[in-house]
């Protein structure tokens, strides 16, 4: 039997607010256990929740930016037992959700897809439960607990794999973009639980879904889709039957494994929160929020294409990071050619900084500094291949490139009586091709070229080069 995928998609975005969704604390990461907390946040009898301001604005310019209806709306708790839950109840947003009814597009091969946006809610993150061994226990750590999340939840809409990744990418990219979320997976920071299902091809009704957690990397999540809609499809073909329930990712069994069945679901019992007002969210504030939001990955990527006349492609990968766009067209203001600065970004420079695992935002070489580079090739300082061995040190060393030209004695060789006492070395050392040159056969001039270029340490002129050695090769 032949089936379909079917995914839906739940994401949780940790909002880059300085403080907590309800209360003053503060929102680090990292900092000694139970340090960042107050009787808010610890849920103690008698405190109040007020809300965060600065996270519904980021709700709602996200809201804008995925196309939702944005409305105004109130939290719900949503009530469970579990000791990393202090009050005993989340505050969430259940019947009235900020966003609503949205959509992106992402890219299918050469066409685009949209994929719908169900809705995107305001709520708190939990605590930590800490297992770290010893005879007294386990122990919470709340530092993170009320933490903002917007919990984004698609329609089922994808059926791969690849449309899960492209997808996830894109959004991580607008929410990058919006500064509303640093998109790190490997710190949480941006979580993705799948929903998959698959049924008989030309079926309408949707098969029984499984919802897969514990995925903290882009890699994990093709990989446990691709695990899934494979044991999924083996069951189904062997006459047996899918049951609804939370599966976890192991990552070193590389399989996904119950963590629980619809049978232990919770009944979260939802009522409206009575200690927080309903929000109410103006249309003129809509405006202003829609007026202000930046340039999208998208519109900036087709904006290189037609400002600056690069490849889609190159338009792809600078534009795949906010911080590295910026750079990008800083360095274009500084000298104006657009594709040299383009080769130079995605080759020299990106392969510098991921050695170094250094984010462009933080990148030792300043645009100025790169860009001076590009003149010193421009201007026949030096040569192309003098300029790309010397970027790792330029990176390296915080020097201009100026200053390592001369120390290093680079400077271009355009001298012509240089250059000709280099090629009346080589022609002296290789007398057959020589011969082969003068009896017609032209393409041999790519090999003295090659060889006076090695022989001044790619230091020569290439231009110049050629120019002499067709003079003297042809005696
Ligand atoms: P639940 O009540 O279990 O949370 P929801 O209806 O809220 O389920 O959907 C959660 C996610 O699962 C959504 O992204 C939705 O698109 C997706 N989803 C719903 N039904 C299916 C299905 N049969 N197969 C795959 N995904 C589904
Ligand atoms: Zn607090
Ligand atoms: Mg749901």
């Amino acid at each position: 039997m032949a089936y379909e995928v079917v995914i839906g998609l739940e994401v949780h975005a940790q909002l880059l607010t300085q403080s907590k969704m309800f209360c003053a604390c503060g929102t680090r990461f990292g900092l000694p256990a139970n340090t960042q907390t107050c009787p808010v946040c610890l849920g103690l009898p008698g405190s109040l929740p007020v809300i965060n301001g600065t996270a519904v604005e980021m709700a709602i310019r996200t809201g804008l930016a995925l196309n939702c209806t944005v409305q105004s709306n109130r939290f719900a708790r949503k009530n469970y037992f579990y000791p990393d839950l202090p009050k005993g109840y989340q505050i969430s947003q259940y019947e009235t959700p900020i966003c609503e009814k949205g959509w992106i597009e992402i890219k299918a091969g050469s066409a685009t897809k949209r994929i719908r946006i169900n809705r995107a809610h305001l709520e708190e993150d939990a605590g930590k439960n800490v297992h770290d061994g010893g005879t007294d226990g386990s122990r919470i750590d709340l530092n993170r607990a009320g933490t903002p999340l917007l919990e984004i939840v698609t329609e089922p809409d994808m059926q791969s794999a690849d449309e899960v990744v492209t997808y996830l990418k894109t959004l991580r990219d607008i929410l990058v973009y919006l500064d509303v979320c640093d998109g790190n997976m490997e710190e949480g920071s941006l979580r993705c639980e799948p929903n998959l299902s698959l049924r008989p091809v030309g079926q309408q009704a949707f098969g029984t879904k499984v919802e897969l957690k514990n995925i903290n990397s882009f890699k994990f999540v093709k990989d446990a889709i691709e695990y899934e809609i494979k044991r999924q499809t083996k069951v189904l073909n062997e006459g047996g039957k899918i049951y609804q329930e939370t599966r976890l990712w192991d990552v070193d069994k590389g399989q996904t494994a119950v963590m629980r069945s619809k049978e232990e679901a919770h009944d979260y019992r939802y009522f409206p929160d009575p200690d927080l007002v309903p929000l109410t969210i103006a249309p003129e504030r809509l405006d202003q929020d829609r007026g202000s939001l930046p340039e999208l990955p998208v519109a900036r990527q087709q904006r290189f294409v037609s400002q600056y006349g690069l490849p889609e492609y190159d338009a792809g990968v600078l534009t795949s990071s906010r911080h590295l766009a910026d750079y990008f067209e800083t360095c274009v203001k500084l000298f104006n050619q657009p594709k040299t600065v383009s080769n130079w970004v995605m080759g020299e420079l990106l392969r510098e900084l991921n050695h170094s695992d250094t984010p462009v935002e933080a990148s030792p070489i300043s645009p100025e500094r790169f860009v001076s580079l590009l003149k010193v090739v421009d201007n026949g300082t030096i040569s192309l291949k003098v300029a790309r061995d010397l970027f790792p040190e330029l990176y390296a060393s915080g020097k201009s490139p100026e200053q390592l030209v001369q120390e290093k004695g680079l400077t271009q060789v355009s001298d012509e009586g240089a250059l000709e006492t280099i090629i009346d070395e080589v022609m002296a050392k290789s007398p057959a091709q020589l011969a082969q040159y003068r009896s017609g056969k032209d393409q041999v001039l790519g090999f003295f070229v090659g060889q006076v270029l090695k022989a001044s340490g790619g230091k020569a002129n290439p231009g110049k080069v050629n120019e002499l050695l067709k003079r003297k090769l042809a005696g």
